[in-house]
């Protein structure tokens, strides 16, 4: 029944993805699906000073090649950190060019309680745009009050060893506390025990079409 053969993350930000659902990208990978990934910022406003302004897309770059994933598939935008708001309408006209263009059976959003308002602004938008593909939210814990699972992705030690080091892509970041290798490997181990499995990633479901 699940059985997705064209999978698009949508990440608010360059990092989403992988935090969400890397390890699942890299099973998707290794199962040969084809897998598109779109990031809407990069960040710039948000880089430690110092730091080149495109430190984010050359570190999402190197991340998703950890993933397996083929580089001609990775897509940014430019679209400021935290103003996603004032652009929600253009942010809409791009995901349905997406749509058009990938057609893909499944996407990836933040989930439906996502407090950060970036987030919330991918997450309303792509329910507008994607009519005809299964929509799945992903895991985002420290931006969330509230996550009701309902599909869990059973992953093995290798899928989370990729997403260990596709998290681990990002050194600019690495000061963050989601960004922790510890944290992943615990989260990927709770939502396996909820599973009965030793891995997963959870999803919430809004839409599945078989
Ligand atoms: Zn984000």
């Amino acid at each position: 029944m699940f059985d997705p053969k064209k999978i698009l993350i949508l990440a608010p930000h360059t990092d989403d993805g992988e935090l969400g659902c890397g390890a699942s990208i890299a099973k998707f990978c290794s199962e040969g699906r084809e897998v598109h990934y779109a990031a809407f910022s990069s960040c710039q406003k948000s880089l430690p000073a110092g730091l080149a302004p495109d430190t984010l897309e050359r570190e999402c770059k190197s991340a998703i090649k950890e993933l397996g994933m083929d580089a001609g598939k990775l897509m940014f935008y430019n679209f400021e950190v935290r103003e996603f708001s004032q652009k929600r309408q253009e942010i809409l006209e791009e995901l349905v060019s997406l749509n058009k263009y990938i057609q893909p059976d499944l996407i990836f959003i933040p989930s439906s309680s996502d407090i950060h308002q970036d987030h919330q602004v991918i997450h309303n938008e792509a329910l507008r745009a994607f009519k005809n593909s299964s929509v799945l939210g992903y895991d985002l814990p420290w931006n969330q009050n509230r996550f009701s699972p309902a599909l869990f992705i059973k992953l093995s030690a290798p899928d989370i060893e990729k997403k260990v080091k596709a998290i681990k892509a990002y050194q600019s970041q690495s000061h963050r506390n989601y960004m922790q290798e510890e944290f992943i490997r615990s989260l990927a181990r709770v939502r396996g025990v909820q599973s009965n499995n030793e891995f997963a990633e959870a999803f919430e479901v809004y839409k599945i079409i078989s």
